[in-house]
């Protein structure tokens, strides 16, 4: 039961706030956390709508989205890419997307959010406490205790795709793959490739990543087989492995060729 409610007014009470009670939880939208079970059985909530982060701001060639900004205004922003919106389309439905915030679908991050593995894939970064910044990857690899402030994202001529697995129209992804290709003279300078579902977060897949620029992937059979591989470490220890690795390669495998065109 929720025994204490804090409201600060400023991005410092708050900081103070959590480092008085340890155990608190900042309160984005709610969605995950008032919803009970698991881990979210907390003592006290710290409110973060008055800490002035619902602003999507551009900021030295850079989008800056402020952690409470909802999903839904995101994707009814001119300035977000259409991409992003289209990641944030496939978190649930309108009304959890009026709620649901920035600032919380990373500090929950669900390993097939949709939404979060297009961020990692367009390399965003986090600006945490209101001041520092680390990329999201370095975020999501830690124990994601400190607080988000904003969510920056980079302008980038990349081409980025998304597919996911559902086992329905409404269920949640059970896989989410992004691909973001960049090509220079007709070659992959760069390319980020990440899956969710497989591992407890998402991941990118650095060996297959490394491969698209060193043009040894040539064929979709090719870049299937290099997925498969990079991913039985993490399907190995599943249920249904077998299973997760196949449809996750195939998945991988034809968003990197559609990137890729
Ligand atoms: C029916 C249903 C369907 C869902 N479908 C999806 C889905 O398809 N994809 C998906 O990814 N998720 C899904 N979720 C999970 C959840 O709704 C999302 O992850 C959600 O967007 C969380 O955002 P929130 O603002 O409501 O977070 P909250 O519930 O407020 O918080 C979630 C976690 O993030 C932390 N947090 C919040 N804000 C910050 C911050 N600024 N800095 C640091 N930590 C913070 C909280 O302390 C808590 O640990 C679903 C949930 C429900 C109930």
């Amino acid at each position: 039961m929720i025994k204490d409610f804090f409201k600060p007014s400023s991005i410092a009470e708050a900081l103070e706030m959590k480092d008085k009670n340890p155990g608190a939880f900042f309160l984005g939208g709610g969605t995950k956390l008032n919803k009970g079970g698991e881990n979210f059985n907390a003592a006290a909530y710290i409110s973060l709508e008055h800490l002035g982060l619902d602003s999507i701001e551009l900021e030295n060639n850079a989008l800056k989205i402020g952690a409470m900004v909802t999903l839904q205004k995101l994707m009814d922003s001119e300035d977000v890419p259409q991409f992003l919106k289209d990641c944030a389309a496939g978190e649930s439905n309108r009304n959890l997307r009026n709620a649901s915030t920035v600032g919380g679908e990373i500090g929950y991050c669900m390993s097939s959010s949709n939404f979060v593995a297009g961020l990692l894939a367009m390399e965003a970064e986090v600006e945490t406490d209101g001041k520092g910044k680390k990329t999201l990857e370095e975020y999501i690899s830690g124990n994601r205790d400190d607080l988000i402030t904003a969510v920056i994202l980079p302008s980038s001529k990349a081409v980025l795709m998304q597919k996911d697995q559902r086992s329905t129209a409404n269920s949640k992804p059970e896989l989410t793959v992004t691909a973001s290709v960049l090509k220079e003279g007709g070659k992959v300078a760069k390319a980020v490739v990440v899956i969710g579902g497989v591992a407890e977060k998402p991941m990118r897949l650095k060996k297959v990543e490394a491969r698209l620029v060193d043009g040894s992937l040539a064929s979709a059979d090719a870049v299937q087989d290099a997925v498969q591989d990079e991913l039985v470490p993490y399907t190995e220890k599943r249920e249904r492995g077998t299973y997760l690795n196949y449809i996750g390669a195939v998945l991988t495998a034809d968003c990197v060729g559609k990137a890729m065109r």
